[in-house]
């Protein structure tokens, strides 16, 4: 017998902690229920305050790309630990990790990130992003699409995914009008309305944020060649590009989705005499944000880009950004040694679980009547519940029958799977998710699909 139940613990939590939760999704609103508190992790599993045992396929949201609590990276932080918890100071391996990141994510010898400022989450790295951008070009407008979230600073929550979709808000109470008002929110997937605003404003936008594939709406992912287009309007008009990368980065390949979208064009292709077959970049960001994976589980972010933006930062420029925990030696241990693990062998495991999983989802809920589509980005993946459709934007997916997933998130969850718990979040897999978890997986699909179905 536990000492404790969930419902004690939720019960509990909201006395001291608003909603008993420290980020809005955890509390299962969209789903119902009680939240599972969760008391230790290991591989693909977690489990709660009532010593119940989940696959999990949340994957703190990202992070866990090896599966929870990896040996080596346990190690890493505990070793870290042991010489100091902070310094507030430079330390070698925040340099090493710079140069990791900036060695890993290339396409074709191009190497995006010239120079690398770590912070402590993704908020922290779009936030200061945008700022650098609107210091850089000397202009103060931001072009953002409808369903990406990219964190919870004011600029950014205007038509946010994630939490916000989840709880269906517009926006945020608290962000100032004047705020907002920088702030143009554009439908995904649609060059035709980003090259009107820039017809009509283009000498007033510092940039365009864009989740690389979007993950916070569900899994959207970038029609071809848009991200591509995003790029040559933005430069076109002397405005940067930030790709965000704080889900994606790491995560669906070595690197990112930039790394995915732009392997395998061979020079060729681009410059007819152009000697031998390596490949180039169909674009360039500006700016890149990184997240999650890059911390390995902890509280790490990071922002990376041109050298000349990146130097516009203080010390250098005149762009501020700090933070008392910014490279914390603990945070960058876990994500080194994350990083140097992650290997081709790791991404395909991801791969392979990515795809096994949304086949079974597919085939069950098809068995049992569920109109519904998968969307796929890498080894990211989602559905859309009542209709085969793939949505191509926020409109699209807001349209779909999300009542269908409370019923299919609970019998999953009963039989001992946990899912993320709201239909606009992306399902996360891990290298640790084996044969037996994957297993465990397949077999409550039959039961959650017919609940869905219900
Ligand atoms: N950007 C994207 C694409 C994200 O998915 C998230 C978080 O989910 C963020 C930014 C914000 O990161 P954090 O939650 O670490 O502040």
């Amino acid at each position: 017998m536990s000492a404790t139940t969930n419902a004690a613990e939720f019960e509990r939590a909201q006395r001291s902690i608003p909603g008993g939760v420290n980020s809005p999704v955890r509390a299962f609103r969209s789903v119902g229920g009680v939240p599972r508190f969760l008391v230790s992790a290991r591989g693909p599993y977690v489990t709660d305050s009532e010593g119940v045992e989940y696959v999990d396929l949340v994957s703190s949201w990202g992070p866990a790309i090896l599966g929870h609590a990896h040996p080596q990276v346990v190690e890493a932080v505990q070793k870290a630990a042991a010489h100091g918890l902070s310094f507030g100071a430079t330390t070698p391996a925040e340099t090493d990790l710079a140069e990791v990141v900036r060695e890993r994510v290339q396409a074709g010898g191009v190497h995006p990130v010239e120079k690398l400022r770590l912070v402590s989450t993704g908020t922290e790295a779009t936030m200061t992003a945008i700022r650098l951008a609107r210091g850089f070009t000397g202009r103060d407008v931001l072009i953002k699409f409808a369903g990406h979230y990219h964190g919870h600073s004011d600029s950014l929550l205007a038509e946010a995914g994630s939490g916000l979709a989840t709880l269906a808000l517009p926006a945020s109470a608290g962000v100032p009008a004047a705020t907002a008002a920088l702030t143009i929110v554009v439908p995904y997937n649609d060059l035709a309305a980003v090259r009107e605003v820039f017809r009509l404003r283009g000498d007033e936008i510092a940039a365009i944020i864009v989740e690389a594939a979007p993950a916070n709406m569900g899994i959207v992912p970038p029609a071809e060649g848009f991200n591509a287009a995003l790029a040559d309007i933005a430069h076109a008009h002397g405005s940067l590009l930030i790709v965000d990368e704080v889900l994606t980065g790491f995560r669906v390949g070595a690197a990112g989705w930039w790394g995915l979208e732009n392997a395998g064009r061979p020079v060729a292709e681009v410059h007819q005499d152009a000697p031998d077959a390596h490949h180039v970049p169909a674009y360039v960001p500006d700016l890149i944000t990184f997240g999650k994976v890059i911390g390995g589980g902890m509280p790490l972010a990071a922002l990376g880009g041109r050298a000349d933006v990146m130097d516009h930062l203080a010390p250098l420029g005149p762009v501020y950004q700090a933070g008392t925990l910014s490279g914390n030696p603990v945070a960058v241990a876990a994500g080194l040694t994350t990083l140097r693990l992650a290997d081709a062998g790791v991404y395909d495991a991801l791969d392979a679980a990515a795809r096994t999983v949304s086949a079974a989802v597919s085939e069950a809920l098809a068995e049992a009547g569920v109109a519904h589509s998968v969307q796929r980005a890498g080894n990211l993946f989602s559905f859309t519940f009542g209709s085969e459709t793939a949505p191509r934007d926020y409109v699209d997916v807001q349209a779909q029958q999300g009542y269908r997933y409370g019923p299919f998130f609970h019998a999953m969850l009963d039989a001992g799977v946990s899912l993320p718990p709201s239909v606009y979040e992306a399902w996360f897999v891990s290298a640790a998710h084996d044969e037996a978890a994957i297993d465990r997986i397949i077999a409550a699909l039959p039961a959650a699909a017919r609940a869905a179905a219900g």
